[in-house]
């Protein structure tokens, strides 16, 4: 069985900017165990990195992550 692009470039599965995110996640949508892997994901509550073609933040599904950089200004 060839390697899955996780095992493969785990650093772009651990990323910190969007960008690299939105390139695993793309690389999720063509393997063959994205069902089994987010369900897993979900189930275990992944505190972070991209699972089964999406991104985990604190053990749930986010849309998108923002990069770092300076915080939001207060009101
Ligand atoms: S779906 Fe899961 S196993 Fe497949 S590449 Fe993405 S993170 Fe890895």
């Amino acid at each position: 069985m060839p390697a899955l692009p996780c095992q493969t470039q785990p650093a772009l599965f651990f990323a910190e900017a969007p960008a690299m995110l939105d390139a695993a996640r793309s690389l999720c949508s063509s393997c063959d165990v994205q069902a089994l892997c987010l369900a897993g994901a979900v189930e275990r509550g992944e505190p972070h990195g991209v699972w089964g073609g999406q991104i985990f933040v604190g053990g749930t599904v986010v849309a998108s992550k923002r990069g770092r950089g300076r915080p939001r200004r207060a009101a």
